[in-house]
C-alpha cells in the first residue's frame, strides 16, 4: 500500500489536497486489505487512485464591458462502478486539478456510503462569481456548458451544486444543457429549483444531514442535541441548515463566518436575517453585527476560539488546524461533524480522536446532501414529487444508515469508535466489491 501512495504522489505531483485525501483513506483501509487479498491482487488499489477519465477545457466568456476573459473548466470522473458519476462542481478562484481530484476521490466513498447507487465525480472552475453581475454568471455558465455538455446525461453523470454554485448557477447550467441537446432531461443535473424538477429538502439536505449524523453519534451513549451550543463555520447553503436544524433541535447555534471573520450571537444565529444578507443581498458577515443589537462581529480571527460542545466545520477544506481542534477540545468539545468537505486537517482529526472527541467525517456527515440529489435523480426517473416531511424522513433514514455502517465497519475493522477508518472501510468494501465483479476496466 505504501508503494501505491508512493507512486500516486510521484504521479500526480503538486497535488497536495489530492495526497491529503489519499492518504486519509489509504491509511484506513489496511486492516480490510488483511482480510481481502484478492482486492489486492486484482488491482483495486492500482485502479481506485486512477480517475476514470479527467476532462479539462477553456471556458472563454465576456464581461458587461466586453472584455474577454478565460477560465479552465474540469469534471473528473472518477469512479462509476456503483453507478453514474456524481458530484458537484465549484466555482471558486481556488479551484484547481488538485482541489477537483481529492473532492472528487471523496465523492466515491461518500456516495457508497449514501447506499443510492451514484459513482464519484466533480467539476468545476476557477471562476469567482463574486461581484459579477448575473449576465456575466450567466455567459460563464453558459460557456461552461457549451464544453461539458457532451460527458454529461442522466445515466452518465450528474453534476450538482457546490461552493459558489447554486439555484442561480443551477439554473444557467441546467437551461444550457437543456437549448444545445433539444432534451428536457432532468435527471441530468440535480438541486434544480423545485418548481422545474427540483427535490424538496435537497437545499436543506446537507446541513440537515450534518446535525442528524451529530445526534447519531451523540445518541451512542445516551446524549442529545437538545441543550448543547453549536459552533458552525461558513454562512453558505451547508452552514444555514445546520443552524436551522440545530435549532429545531433544541441546540443553540451561536455562529457563522465568511472569509472576512465571524459572527457570535449568544441567542441563537436569526437565520432569516443571514439569508437576507448572504443570499439575497449577497453581501458581508459583518453586517449581521450591525442589524442585530447583542451581536458581535469579529474580523478575521478562528471562530473556533467560541466555546461550544457541538462543531459544525462548513465553510472549506483545511480550515480547522490543529490548533483549532486543541483550543475546542479545552472549551469541552464532544462532537465534530464536517459539514464541508475536509475541513478538518491531519492534526487536527488527532488531537480530536486522541481527546475522545466524536468525529464525523465528512464523506460520511455531509453525505445527506448528494443522498438528497439521488433522490431527485429518482422522482425524475419516475415523474414524481414526494412531499417535504417524506423527503426528510428519507434523509434521515439514510443518515442512520451512514452512521450506523461507519460505527459497525470501525469495530469489525478493530477501530472501535473511529469514524473515520469505519467510514472508509465500509465505503471501501462496497466500491471494491462492485470493481472485483466487474472486471479489469
Ligand atoms: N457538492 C456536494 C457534495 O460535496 C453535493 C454533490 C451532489 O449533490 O451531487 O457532496
Amino acid at each position: 500500500m505504501h508503494s501505491i501512495y508512493e507512486a500516486a504522489l510521484r504521479r500526480n505531483a503538486g497535488e497536495p489536497e489530492f495526497h491529503q485525501a489519499l492518504h486519509e483513506v489509504l491509511e484506513s483501509i489496511s486492516p480490510v486489505l488483511r482480510e481481502h487479498p484478492e482486492y489486492v491482487e486484482a488491482g483495486i488499489l492500482d485502479r481506485i487512485v486512477e480517475p476514470e477519465r479527467q476532462i479539462i477545457f477553456r471556458v472563454p466568456w465576456t464581461d458587461d464591458q466586453n472584455r474577454v476573459h478565460v477560465n479552465r473548466g474540469f469534471r473528473v470522473q472518477f469512479n462509476s462502478a456503483l453507478g453514474p458519476y456524481k458530484g458537484g462542481l465549484r466555482f471558486h478562484p481556488s479551484v484547481n486539478l488538485s482541489i477537483i481530484k481529492f473532492l472528487g476521490f471523496e465523492q466515491i466513498f461518500k456516495n457508497a456510503l449514501t447506499a443510492q447507487g451514484i459513482g464519484g465525480g466533480k467539476g468545476g472552475s476557477d471562476f469567482d462569481p463574486h461581484g459579477r453581475s448575473d449576465a456575466e454568471v450567466m455567459r460563464f455558465c453558459q460557456s461552461f456548458m457549451s464544453e461539458l455538455y457532451r460527458h454529461l446525461g442522466e445515466h452518465t453523470d450528474v453534476p450538482a451544486g457546490d461552493i459558489g454554485v447554486g439555484a442561480r448557477e443551477v439554473g444557467f447550467l441546467f437551461g444550457q444543457y437543456r437549448k444545445i441537446t433539444n432534451r428536457h432531461e432532468s435527471g441530468m443535473f440535480t438541486g434544480k429549483g423545485v418548481g422545474w424538477g427540483g427535490a424538496e429538502v435537497r437545499t436543506e439536505a446537507t446541513g440537515y444531514g450534518a446535525v442528524f449524523f451529530v445526534d447519531e453519534m451523540l445518541a451512542v451513549s445516551g446524549r442529545a442535541i437538545e441543550g448543547r451550543r453549536a459552533i458552525v463555520s461558513g454562512s453558505g447553503n451547508v452552514a444555514t441548515y445546520a443552524i436551522e436544524k440545530i435549532h429545531q433541535l433544541g441546540g443553540t447555534a451561536v455562529t457563522a463566518s465568511d472569509s472576512s471573520g465571524y459572527i457570535v450571537d449568544e441567542d441563537g444565529i436569526d437565520l432569516d436575517l443571514l439569508k437576507q444578507i448572504k443570499e439575497v443581498e449577497r453581501g458581508r458577515i459583518s453586517v449581521y453585527a450591525e442589524r442585530k443589537p447583542g451581536s458581535r462581529f469579529v474580523a478575521g480571527g478562528r471562530v473556533w476560539d467560541v466555546p461550544g460542545q457541538i462543531a459544525i466545520p462548513s465553510a472549506t477544506q483545511n480550515e480547522l488546524n490543529e490548533q483549532d481542534a486543541i483550543t475546542l477540545v479545552k472549551n469541552g468539545v464532544e462532537a465534530v461533524a464536517e459539514g464541508a468537505n475536509m475541513p478538518s486537517t491531519p492534526g487536527a482529526v488527532r488531537v480530536f480522536q486522541d481527546a475522545g472527541v466524536l468525529f464525523g467525517p465528512g464523506k460520511a456527515a455531509n453525505a445527506g446532501g448528494v443522498a438528497t440529489s439521488a433522490l431527485e435523480m429518482s422522482q425524475n426517473a419516475a415523474r414524481q414529487r414526494w412531499s417535504f416531511d417524506d423527503s426528510e424522513s428519507r434523509l434521515r433514514a439514510i443518515m442512520s444508515g451512514v452512521h450506523n455502517a461507519a460505527y459497525e465497519a470501525a469495530d469489525r475493522y478493530g477501530a472501535p469508535g473511529d469514524y473515520v477508518v469505519g467510514a472508509n472501510a465500509a465505503a471501501f468494501v462496497k466500491v471494491a466489491d462492485a470493481m472485483l465483479a466487474q472486471g479489469v476496466i
